[in-house]
């Protein structure tokens, strides 16, 4: 029997469709991959300085996002004139997640190419407008990054030559698909068959167990095989929705590692990996990044990653953009905690918790795990990844658990 359809509307908000927030507007802008270029960033920044506060918010989709808008046509009109939104019907549903190290280092192919096709199908695919802003397109280079977080619809490459990948829903792989129109054709299936079996339901997970099976069935029927298994992925991991944000020689290999630090791509070429303070990348700084005239990757880690720097670049990067407030040690603090907005930000907050995660830095206590700390238990932005989620609680204090 079919989940009945969710009663209430997908707020998820989008660059032409904002949330009212308690600050003001509040407009994301997706970015398929995570990845922008330095001249569509450098508008942002500007949009941010000017018409929000300042700031460029990471999400837990390696997407952007602008609070306390004061003009929404203008933010609208530069990110539309960047190149950031090239479709107001699809706006919402760009939602691609991509191994953020993809063809600079490691990874069975370079996987880049397959997103842009699977954005491109998306946005010329008239049905997929009516896709909720919340479902997840993931695609994996191999490396098994992506894979555990359990998109929607996800493709996880086996081999290089020919191209071919596994095609998961919710994390279960059913079956593979060689070449790339057949992973993205696969890709949108999954998107298509959602609505079929279910109308209304916003994601995988909102199926029951008989939906989900003639989910399942309905995409398997066009796919072979499954070439590995091993992206079968523990029933009992739970993710949330992206609901609103040391040096090191080798490439992170396990999935949740940080990358930040400096790290030498397959090319020769080097990749900055840092963080910001609570996820908010300043304008100003954002405008300094730009400036590096290098591809930027936003990942779903709050990380922001400088690409294909030559090493003397690469040394000035470091050297003018950490007093700035970039933050490239892993063993920072910031590297492994995150935060909703919270109060006064949002309505629904039962503490500043911003402020309360600044204090608990600035307290020095070591932070032995991945931390999420929310104002409420609706747990936005929380970490796809194993995490210790602290949540603020009616009578003013905190509830810590694992998630
Ligand atoms: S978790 Fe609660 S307090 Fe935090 S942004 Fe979401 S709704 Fe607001």
């Amino acid at each position: 029997m079919n989940q009945p359809a969710r009663a209430a509307t997908d707020r998820c908000p989008g660059v032409f469709d904002t949330h009212p927030a308690a600050d003001g507007a509040l407009a994301r802008v997706r970015l398929p991959g995570g990845r922008i270029r330095p001249d569509q960033l450098e508008v942002l920044a500007r949009a941010a300085a000017d018409h929000a506060d300042g700031h460029l918010e990471l999400t837990v989709r390696g997407n952007l996002q602008m609070r306390g808008i004061t003009d929404v046509e203008a933010v609208a009109a530069a990110v539309v004139a960047a190149g950031l939104a090239p479709s107001s019907t699809h706006d919402k549903v760009r939602n691609i997640e991509l191994s953020p190290l993809t063809g600079r280092i490691g990874g069975i192919a370079d996987a880049r190419p397959l997103a842009a096709a699977l954005d491109d199908a998306l946005r010329a695919d008239p049905a997929a407008a009516s896709l909720s802003g919340r479902f997840l397109f993931g695609i994996d280079d191999g490396r098994g990054d992506i894979a555990a977080r359990r998109p929607d619809a996800c493709a996880v490459l086996r081999t290089a030559t020919p191209l071919a990948a596994d095609i998961s829903i919710g994390g279960i792989a059913v079956g593979s698909a060689t070449g790339p129109e057949s992973i993205v054709s696969a890709l949108i299936s999954v998107a298509a068959g959602l609505g079929e079996v279910s109308p209304g339901a916003w994601r995988v997970r909102d199926l029951d167990a008989d939906a989900r099976r003639r989910l399942t069935d309905l995409v398997a029927s066009a796919l072979d095989p499954v070439i590995d298994d091993d992206t079968m992925i523990d029933d009992d991991t739970v993710i949330d929705d992206d609901t609103m944000i040391d040096d090191a020689d080798a490439a992170p290999s396990t999935p949740g590692e940080p990358i930040v630090g400096w790290f030498d791509q397959d090319d020769g070429a080097v990749l900055l990996g840092a963080v910001v303070e609570l996820g908010r990348l300043p304008a100003r700084l954002a405008e300094f990044i730009a400036a590096v005239q290098a591809p930027v990757v936003f990942t779903p880690d709050r990380e922001i990653l400088l690409c294909d720097l030559s090493e003397g670049v690469a040394e000035t990067v470091v050297r003018v953009l950490a007093p700035m407030g970039l933050i490239f040690d892993a063993a920072s603090p910031w590297a492994s905690v995150s935060c909703c907005v919270g109060a006064p930000g949002c309505a629904s907050a039962h503490a500043p918790v911003r402020d309360d995660l600044v204090a608990r830095v600035q307290d020095g206590d070591p932070v032995a795990e991945r931390e999420h700390w929310v104002g409420c238990a609706r747990g936005c932005g929380s970490p796809a990844e194993s995490h210790l989620s602290v949540e603020a609680t009616p009578d003013g204090g905190y509830e810590r658990r694992r998630r």
